[in-house]
C-alpha cells in the first residue's frame, strides 16, 4: 500500500465533496446544489410545488427513422399556481433538459418568483378551497 502525502485537495465551498484537481472543483462549485446562486425559489417551500405522475417519452435509438421511443411513468414537479410542469436544478445542471425532447413540457424552475408563498402562510380556508378544487378536478377527469 501506498501513502501519498502532501497532496493537495480542493474542497468545496458548498458541500463536503473534494477533488485533487482544481479546474473540475471550479467547475463543480458552478453546478453545486448547495450553492445559493443556484438556490430555486420553488423548493424553499413554495405551497404551489406539487408532485405529480406523469407519462414522459425517452428517446433510446436512434435509427434511420429519427429517434425511438419508450414511455414511462415517472414523479415531476408541477407549479400549481400556474399550471406547470417544471424540472429542478439537478436537471438543470445536467444540460440534458434542452438536448431531450423529454423535458419539452417542462420548465426549469425560477430563482426567484412574484408568486412565491410559504405553505405555512396558507389559511385554512386556502387550503380547504386547494383541496377542493383539486378533487373536482380529478372527478372531471374520470367522466
Ligand atoms: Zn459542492
Amino acid at each position: 500500500m501506498k501513502t501519498i502525502e502532501n497532496v493537495t485537495i480542493y474542497k468545496c465551498d458548498f458541500c463536503k465533496k473534494e477533488l485533487k484537481r482544481k479546474h473540475a472543483m471550479v467547475n463543480h462549485e458552478k453546478l453545486c446544489s448547495c450553492n445559493p446562486e443556484n438556490f430555486k425559489k420553488c423548493t424553499q417551500g413554495c405551497l404551489y410545488l406539487e408532485t405529480e405522475k406523469h407519462v414522459l417519452y425517452f428517446e433510446t435509438n436512434y435509427t434511420e427513422d429519427g429517434p425511438e421511443y419508450s414511455e414511462q411513468e415517472k414523479t415531476v414537479f408541477r407549479c400549481s399556481k400556474f399550471d406547470k410542469l417544471m424540472y429542478p436544478w439537478s436537471i438543470e445542471r445536467k444540460g440534458i433538459a434542452e438536448k431531450w425532447s423529454t423535458f419539452d413540457e417542462q420548465e426549469p424552475m425560477p430563482k426567484e418568483c412574484d408568486s412565491f408563498k410559504h405553505h405555512c402562510e396558507e389559511t385554512f380556508d386556502e387550503y380547504y378551497e386547494r383541496m377542493n378544487s383539486k378533487s373536482l378536478d380529478n372527478e372531471s377527469l374520470e367522466t
